[in-house]
């Protein structure tokens, strides 16, 4: 299976931003890794734009469940591929905490997504109270129930495990506990999805950089890599795909 280095920009990029696209592509004209950028949904069509003819496949950070209709402020997986997108980040912790969304919310985001053409990467994770009370593997397992919807297959799904508490603060858990979320989600997978599961990916988030990316590739079942605040920087993001490639 082909790796995957996916960069969420979150609320930051503006104009001058793209110029790191141009730095990355030309970094890494043939990269080992597919590799992804999801910026705010003001930049996606440009930013798709400028990636045109490098290896870099440009995503967005949410969709609406609906395809259209009376939801303001909203933007719709058909308007995230009309805008160049071929992925879109659903269940991010930073939108189930803001914004409340549920599993169910998350599910319907992910279905609208397919049905766009949109490959869906479906974030879970635990809060750092869950993993103190010994919860971490049934918070995800509940995550990946309600949030995946039948039908997922290794084209359509990516799998992203994001402890709530390693993101954006430089903690990461150690490689054996990484190990043992995603050996638990690959398990899990299996057991619903069967021989599709084998072949979805399963990004590890949270404080990735290019200073711990090799050591976190190198866990069992780590297909690459969510990240956030060391995607902004083609260098640093950069050392990111290099790690993965
Ligand atoms: C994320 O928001 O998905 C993330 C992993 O952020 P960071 O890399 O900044 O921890």
């Amino acid at each position: 299976m082909k790796k995957l280095a996916a960069g969420n920009w979150k609320m930051n990029g503006l104009e001058a931003t793209l110029a790191e696209i141009d730095a990355l592509a030309s970094a890494h004209p043939a990269p080992g890794c597919d590799v992804l950028i999801c910026p705010p949904a003001t930049l996606l069509s440009r930013l798709s734009a400028r990636a045109e003819g490098t290896a870099i496949a440009t995503g967005a950070q949410d969709c609406h469940p609906n395809e259209s209709g009376a939801h303001t402020g909203d933007v719709s997986a058909g308007m995230i591929a009309d805008a160049g997108g071929a992925y879109v980040i659903v269940g991010h912790s930073e939108r189930r905490a803001d914004h409340g969304e549920s599993d169910a919310v998350v599910r319907a985001k992910a279905e609208a997504a397919w049905r766009a053409g949109l490959i869906a990467i479906i974030c879970v994770g635990e809060t750092l109270d869950e993993r103190d009370a010994g919860r971490t593997l049934d918070i995800v397992g509940g995550q990946l129930a309600g949030s995946i919807p039948d039908g997922a297959t290794a084209a359509n799904t990516v799998v992203a495990y994001e402890p709530v508490w390693a993101i954006g603060t430089g903690k990461v858990p150690t490689l054996a506990e990484i190990g043992e979320v995603h050996d638990d989600i690959r398990a899990r997978l299996s057991a619903r999805f069967s021989g599709e599961a084998a072949g979805m990916r399963l990004l590890y988030g949270g404080s990735v950089k290019p200073s711990n990316a090799a050591e976190i590739f190198g866990v069992s079942n780590v297909d690459g890599a969510l990240v956030g605040g060391a995607s902004l920087k083609a260098a640093d993001f950069g050392g990111i795909v290099g790690a993965l490639a």
